[in-house]
């Protein structure tokens, strides 16, 4: 049986996934999810734009970091 979630864009929220699975954000999902939502930067971000979050933007208001691509890896050589 599913905790009780307290905000109510459990269902659409893009990260809540990562945050159920993924240890080191538990934190994030027992502090906001679970409680203090309003206070939670995606839950703010969409109430007051109206537009989904950026996918990397936590509860805290820190983002994610992304996975480095092949183009910005600092080991890339130019073209030959
Ligand atoms: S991360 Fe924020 S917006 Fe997403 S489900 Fe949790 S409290 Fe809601």
């Amino acid at each position: 049986m599913d905790p009780d979630w307290k905000c109510p864009n459990v269902g659409r929220c893009e990260l809540f996934p990562r945050l159920r699975s993924e240890h080191q954000l538990r934190i994030c999902l027992e502090r906001y999810c679970l409680d203090e939502f309003s206070k939670c930067a995606r839950y703010q971000h969409a109430r007051a734009s109206g537009t989904k979050p950026p996918l990397e933007l936590l509860p805290t208001g820190e983002l994610l970091p992304t996975a480095p691509t092949i183009n910005s890896r600092s080991d890339s050589r130019p073209d030959e």
